[in-house]
């Protein structure tokens, strides 16, 4: 199995990866992996059951009655169509918390090497190079400035009516990057193999002509 055609990005909230990923896939004729969305959807279910996150036992419990499936683009959570309802400030805070949760990470593990393997794919995430696909031979890491990084997300956001002010939007995304890279588990790190991006000056289509123009292939 060739590991080129598995193409990592990392990074924190809000560098660009989700847009970049989507576009790399289409242009490449791959599919793409949003990994954010699977913490997404066991955050949704934790929160839909009002379980304590930090309560491995009900945690424990959630997971084994959880079903989530990736369906052309949706995400689906036993039979329900979670699409939308993730994509809240909210989800974005709870999924954080579960991420650090082992039991949480373990369970994802099987489902992302599962559909990563079938190969010609864009996955993206926190610990795609470093834990998911340590053997890809295409990493990339994505960073912007926390003031760029706030302004996109606040913008996803109020398109969905949220009347969160950017201050606090980028406070939130602070909070959230600095749990995510603190964790004991699986940190959001930059490894030495992985491409650095800087993408708060460079348009969405720069950086894929950036990484098209950096791929390692066969
Ligand atoms: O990328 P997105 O904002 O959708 O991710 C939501 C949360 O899921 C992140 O803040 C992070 O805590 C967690 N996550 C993770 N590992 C990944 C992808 C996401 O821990 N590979």
């Amino acid at each position: 199995m060739g590991m080129k055609d598995i193409i990592t990005i990392d990074g924190p909230s809000g560098a660009g990866k989700s847009t970049v990923s989507k576009l790399l896939a289409q242009r490449l004729g791959y599919s793409y992996l949003d990994t954010g969305a699977l913490y997404r959807a066991v955050a949704w279910k934790v929160k839909k059951e009002g379980i304590d996150p930090d309560n491995e036992e009900k945690l424990k419990e959630a997971l084994s009655i959880i079903k989530i499936t990736l369906e052309s683009g949706k995400v689906i959570v036993n039979g329900v169509d979670v699409s939308s309802d993730i994509r809240t400030g909210e989800i974005g805070e709870m999924s954080s918390k579960v991420s650090a949760k082992p039991v949480v990470r373990e369970y994802l593990y099987a489902i992302q090497r599962e559909i990563g393997l079938k190969g010609r794919v864009v996955v993206e995430g926190r610990d795609i190079g470093t834990v998911i696909f340590p053997e890809s031979e295409n990493k990339f890491f994505f960073d912007a400035s926390p003031e760029e990084r706030g302004k996109r997300r606040h913008k996803e956001l109020s398109v969905k009516n949220s009347d969160t002010s950017i201050k606090d939007t980028i406070e939130d995304l602070k909070k959230r990057d600095t749990r995510d890279s603190t964790r004991d588990s699986a940190p959001l790190k930059r490894a030495n193999d992985m491409i650095y991006i800087d993408t708060t000056n460079i348009g969405i289509d720069g950086v894929v002509e950036k990484i098209i123009s950096e791929l390692k292939r066969d």
